[in-house]
């Protein structure tokens, strides 16, 4: 195990050893990060990434971890996470949200300042780096309907800036962030009606919650939307709403989703994805292509 300690000295309190990913993630499953670390401005994310590197330590970045499914054997190097960058303004028609605002918090931020574009993204879990990296949408508007342009970190932790349209992205897929360390995001919006967007924002929020099993531990939908259809309804006319492996289920509510039904480990869920997808290919032909990202070893 490499030297922790110059990052326990550095953040002490916001310095962990061996906390389990189910502290972390939305599956609530997965084994240890070898270390957790939150740092509280960019300028800590440049320490960390320099330290990092120096040190020839893996760096993996998470917001509220509502897509990663983290292996039982857990995190090598150091995880961190960024929930301490948590500024968020609006500006005329701009909004500026640092990477570790919940993104749901960004979205009524618009809708309240009569800003559109973003509503039907309501209640999407997770962080607004998390966002930009998955071009997360939803009802058919996506992050990078809005994005004007992003602040990250390089490897080393030098500051980049990238443009909208520097950065490659289609549905639920961006190119060339996976190395950065996302930091902080424009977004720019044309005006809309106040009271037509907060109601927009209350049925999609409505909708989630009449479709969705919010009530149990999951990442949200396990696989893309294969064209022309929906995994959720070819997962569905297989059969498998309610299979199971160990404590990971297909949801009974919604057929696209798994959930940790209680117990569940990474290793369950991950054999039920298998499964999953072996079934749905033989039954209607289509290779369902995951969503969510594994981290570490499976
Ligand atoms: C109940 C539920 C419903 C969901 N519904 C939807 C939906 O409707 N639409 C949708 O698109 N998604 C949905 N999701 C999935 C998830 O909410 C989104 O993908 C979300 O944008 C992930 O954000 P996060 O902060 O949790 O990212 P994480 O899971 O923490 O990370 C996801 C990826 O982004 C990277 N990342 C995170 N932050 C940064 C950063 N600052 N810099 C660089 N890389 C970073 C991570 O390394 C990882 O590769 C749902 C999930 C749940 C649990």
């Amino acid at each position: 195990m490499p030297d922790f300690s110059p990052l326990k000295q550095k953040f002490a309190g916001y310095c962990a050893l061996g906390a389990p990913a189910s502290g972390f993630t939305t599956y609530r499953a997965g084994g240890p990060a070898e270390a957790l670390v939150e740092p509280g401005s960019a300028e800590e994310f440049a320490w960390l990434a320099a330290w990092c590197r120096e040190a020839s330590v893996p760096l993996t970045v998470l917001g509220q971890g509502s897509n990663v499914l983290v292996s039982d054997r857990g995190l090598p190097g150091v995880t961190a996470l960024t929930g301490r960058l948590a500024a968020l303004g609006v500006s005329g028609r701009k909004i500026t949200a640092q990477a570790g605002v919940i993104w749901d918090d960004l979205v009524r931020l618009s809708a309240e300042s009569g800003l559109a574009g973003l509503e039907k993204t309501s209640g999407i879990p997770g962080s607004v780096g998390g966002a930009v990296r998955m071009n997360a949408g939803a009802f058919g508007q996506e992050t990078f309907d809005r994005l004007l342009r992003v602040e990250a970190l390089d490897r080393a932790g030098k500051p980049v800036r990238l443009e909208k349209a520097d950065i490659p992205h289609g549905y639920r897929r961006t190119e060339g962030l996976a190395d950065l360390i996302i930091t902080s995001a424009v977004f720019a919006f044309p005006e809309g009606d106040r009271g037509t967007l907060l109601q927009d924002r209350s049925c999609v929020l409505a909708s989630r919650e009449i479709k969705q099993p919010l009530d149990l531990p999951s990442a949200g939908s396990v696989f893309k939307r294969p064209q022309g259809d929906y995994a959720s309804r070819l997962i569905d006319a297989a059969g498998l709403k309610g299979l199971r492996v160990g404590g990971a289920a297909v949801s009974d509510k919604h057929a696209g989703f798994i959930v940790n039904a209680g117990g569940a480990t990474a290793s369950d869920i991950y054999a039920l994805i298998g499964e999953v997808r072996a079934r749905v290919k033989a039954a209607s032909g289509v290779d369902l292509e995951l969503e969510q990202i594994l981290l570490g070893d499976f």
